[in-house]
């Protein structure tokens, strides 16, 4: 089993290493910039990665929270448990410090971010840059999530919170009224609306069976 103090060494590393990649990125594609439409075609990606990340954390999220169980090989103590004990007590994700509350996100985004780095920003902007800012996005996520539960979130928060522009209060309540099967998605909950109206999740259910039983999941 993982210690936390071992875990927080992964995140260190996690937090560190996708800044580092982050940084290369963006260096590689800031000389792009002279190509013609290359503005456009970079905001195409920031729409797209909008969603794409807020996607990846209802996948992410769905799956840690109807699959696997604690004891579950490196997963279970560090990532597993935390979403099954956040809904015993949505509160405890607040309060946290930066590493704590992003550092399991970095770790996540590294796939994402690798992706960017082995394409050539000279012929294939788009999916460079939009690897790039869903690993932001999904970096970012759980600090959304943990705005989403503080009775006082910054200011800022609030702001992006109203413009939709982050998970807000109003909508993440969705996830956590019921037996937490539904509104998984926790970036800016955009998602929420297209897994929920194809029923998807609830659909690959029925073929792969969770482990989890919903009962289970609701809070003490
Ligand atoms: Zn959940
Ligand atoms: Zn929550």
């Amino acid at each position: 089993m993982a210690s936390p103090a071992s875990h927080l060494k992964y995140q260190w590393i996690g937090l560190i290493s996708s800044t580092a990649a982050s940084i290369w990125i963006l260096v590689k594609i800031i000389p792009e910039l002279t190509q013609p439409g290359a503005v456009w075609v970079i905001a195409a990606s920031v729409i797209c990665a909008f969603y794409c990340s807020d996607l990846l954390s209802g996948i992410v999220h769905w799956i840690f929270d109807r699959y696997g169980t604690e004891d579950f090989p490196i997963l279970g103590p560090s990532i597993i448990k935390s979403f099954r004990d956040h809904h015993k007590d949505p509160q405890s994700i607040c309060g946290h410090n930066f590493i704590v509350t992003n550092g399991d996100t970095c770790i996540a985004s590294l796939p994402l971010l690798a992706c960017g780095l082995i394409l050539n920003p000279a012929d294939q902007l788009f999916w460079v840059s939009l690897f790039l800012f869903t690993s932001i996005g999904g970096f970012l996520t759980n600090q959304f999530h943990s705005w989403a539960h503080e009775d006082s979130p910054p200011k800022i928060a609030i702001l992006l919170q109203k413009t939709g522009l982050i998970l807000s209060p109003e909508h993440h309540a969705k996830h956590h009224s019921g037996e937490y099967d539904s509104n998984y998605c926790i970036t800016n909950g955009r998602m929420n609306a297209l897994l929920e109206s194809t029923q998807i999740l609830q659909r690959i259910e029925e073929v792969v069976p969770p482990t989890v039983k919903k009962n289970s999941l609701s809070s003490k």
